[in-house]
């Protein structure tokens, strides 16, 4: 990956090849930022402009024998460490799925651990990352370089080494020479305070609105009525932003008032119409109209104290909300987040579909109308 095909981040790259440039880029950095801020896709970058052979315009040649071996995620000398699962209570090394790392990363560098686990079919299993996994880097760094500038491990989602993270902090504080870990994280709280003060940290901020927009229209075919609806909801996340534009095909918003209006109505053969309806949607889809429903009443709520211009909604979901003031106050409005949470967990949980869309339409239709 080459840091011009990273849409936006322009501070972060430039900060980044800047250290690499001057020769004083640190053997232990971490990158700390939200779900979606792109830290593997930077992370790829990076490690491809320090092993490539014939850097041009600042980023990587794309061309060199390093450039492909670095693209295709085989460089003998760039190791990577992500969570896995135990299987019969064995725990497997991050090298037991490099394979289906590579595929997962040709798709886009954009996945989070979920999407992770579901690709090695791990997903009802507790991610971590293993002492294998760290014995394995530990081995790595004990080789000689094979033909790269540096000997290079990414950690992703490293605070899943918890404890056994301990493995290998005398290996970040005494490096052979020429090594550089890159550790990458969402939650810099859950790190061991021993492996933090070891490193640089460098906080990279969620992409801008419009860097979202412009991966929306070069990569994504979206119907452009969509886009800046996809692009408010997915909040600077570009994960989510995929994610959206993958899955929603709907006006998400306009159904999320259909449903609104029929509940205030309570019409019951309307309703069981429209759950059997929702029943048809897939998992994600479902999930999904839950937590626009949240977004949607998040907007609703700031809208009271922040002037127009910062409400993350189109003119006509804004003027339907004013409209809706009318028949949901503040008190009804938190309870109605609280019933959308509610939703999620339960469907998440894989309770009943239909019966739950039937029974929250009604529990809506109580509290829109206070009968
Ligand atoms: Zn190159």
């Amino acid at each position: 990956m080459k840091f011009k095909d990273i849409y936006g981040q322009e501070g972060t790259k430039t900060y980044l090849k800047s250290l690499i440039e001057r020769n004083r880029f640190p053997h232990a950095i971490l990158f700390s930022g939200k779900k979606g801020c792109g830290k593997l896709a930077l992370a790829l970058a990076t490690v491809a402009y320090i092993q490539c052979r014939n850097r041009i315009d600042g980023d990587s040649c794309g061309e060199c024998p390093s450039c492909r071996k670095s693209f295709q995620l085989i460089h003998p000398d760039i190791h990577y460490v992500f969570p896995t699962y135990s299987k019969d209570t064995k725990s497997q090394p991050s090298s037991a799925f490099y394979e289906k790392w590579r595929e997962r990363i040709k798709m886009h560098p954009y996945f989070d651990l979920n999407d992770w686990m579901d690709e090695i079919e791990g997903a009802k299993k507790k991610a971590n990352i293993p002492k294998v996994s760290l014995l394995e880097m530990n081995k790595n760094f004990s080789l000689r370089i094979y033909e790269g500038n540096k000997k290079i491990s990414i950690i992703w989602q490293s605070e899943l080494m918890e404890k056994e993270g301990n493995r290998i902090l005398k290996l970040i504080e005494e490096p052979p020479e020429n090594s550089v870990f890159i550790f990458l994280t969402e939650n810099l709280d859950q790190i061991l305070s021993t492996i933090i003060s070891r490193c640089q940290v460098v906080k990279i901020p969620p992409f801008t609105d419009d860097d979202l927009k412009l991966y929306l229209s070069e990569k994504m075919e979206v119907d452009p009525l969509k886009k800046d609806q996809i692009v408010q909801l997915a909040d600077g996340n570009m994960h989510e932003m995929i994610k959206l534009s993958e899955y929603i095909q709907t006006d998400v918003y306009a159904e999320v008032f259909d449903w609104l209006r029929l509940s205030f109505k309570g019409n019951a053969l309307d309703i069981i119409n429209w759950s059997e309806t929702f029943l048809k949607k897939s998992n994600h889809e479902q999930i999904y109209f839950y937590k626009y429903g949240l977004k949607l009443f998040k907007q609703f709520l700031m809208s009271y104290s922040l002037p127009r211009e910062e409400i993350r909604l189109t003119d006509e979901s804004f003027q339907i909300l004013e409209n809706l003031k009318a028949v949901i106050d503040h008190e009804k409005l938190f309870q109605i987040t609280a019933l959308l949470n509610d939703c999620i967990r339960n469907r998440e949980r894989n309770a009943n579909v239909k019966l739950q869309m039937i029974n929250s339409s009604l529990t809506l239709h109580k509290l829109m109308t206070g009968k």
